[in-house]
């Protein structure tokens, strides 16, 4: 069988249900060639399975997806092979942490003043080992018995435009890609077929995109196909993977996305072509 690799994972480090560890042995037991965690805003995940990894291992590829917002409307951007001891990316991933934190605090604050019994201990408690989210301040709310269940907590509170709701400060797509280049590593656009990101591809050409994932468990098979025209078009590269997060049947099974070993080549040559004309 032909090398494989998946390139979109996620552990409990964001919002899967695996740790990093589990993902290593589905990994071994799918007989990848080569992986990259990509959870939401942190490379927690890949630095813990970098240090469980050994040398006959899969090779694990530095990943990472970024929430990006603008006008235009919120996306996510891979970044892959960057350099993970770079300060650019620590202190950019060190100041999402701080406006996550800021925005479940003031989230927190709120619910508080519409007199509801919450503490932002209660949320961090929520969270355990990933970044703060709207998911974790509802679970907090539905432990707290403050409403009947995690979905009542957004419709009631925490939804867009409810009472206690307050917008999250992302990066820029533009920010997000000038940091990931200052890493040295690639920017690729995450599922551009969900929404809508795809009509964005070319103005994020314009802002240095370097791919696109064209894999993905909810692209059809003609738009896979469409993406890959679209990349060498653009001349991007494409890249691929299951997006997985261990819960029920949202998205693939780790290597469920037959991305060959061809796709990680060429965004390793394409980071060294790029190290070489700076
Ligand atoms: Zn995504
Ligand atoms: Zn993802």
């Amino acid at each position: 069988m032909a090398s494989r690799v998946d390139l979109h994972l996620h552990t409990t480090c964001s919002d899967g249900l695996k740790s990093p560890e589990d993902i290593i042995k589905e990994v071994k037991r799918k007989n990848l060639t080569a992986f990259a965690i990509t959870d939401h805003d942190s490379i927690k995940g890949f630095l813990e399975a970098r240090d469980l990894l050994g040398e006959n291992d899969p090779e694990l590829v530095p990943g990472l997806e970024l929430s990006c917002s603008s006008v235009n409307g919120d996306l996510h951007i891979l970044a892959y092979l960057f350099d993970p001891d770079s300060e650019a990316l620590k202190s950019a991933l060190e100041e999402f942490r701080i406006r996550r934190n800021q925005r479940g605090y003031s989230m927190v604050k709120r619910l508080n003043e519409m007199g509801i019994e919450i503490s932002y201990e209660d949320v961090l408690e929520a969270a355990g080992t990933a970044a703060v989210g709207r998911p974790h301040v509802a679970e907090a709310l539905a432990r707290r018995k403050a409403v009947p269940s995690y979905n009542d907590a957004f419709q009631k509170y925490i939804g867009d435009g409810r009472p206690a709701y307050v917008p999250k400060q992302n990066f820029t797509p533009r920010e997000a890609i000038n940091m990931i280049h200052k890493a040295g590593g690639l920017a690729v656009l995450a599922h551009p077929m969900v929404s809508y990101a795809h009509e964005r591809i070319e103005e994020l050409v314009g802002l240095g995109l370097d791919g696109i994932e064209a894999l993905h468990p909810d692209h059809k098979q003609a738009e896979c196909d469409r993406l890959k025209v679209t990349a060498r078009r653009f001349r991007l590269v494409w890249t691929g993977g299951s997006d997985y997060h261990g819960r029920g049947n949202r998205t693939g099974s780790v290597g469920s996305e037959k991305v060959p070993i061809d796709c990680l080549d060429e965004m390793k040559a394409r980071v060294s072509q790029k190290r070489g004309s700076d």
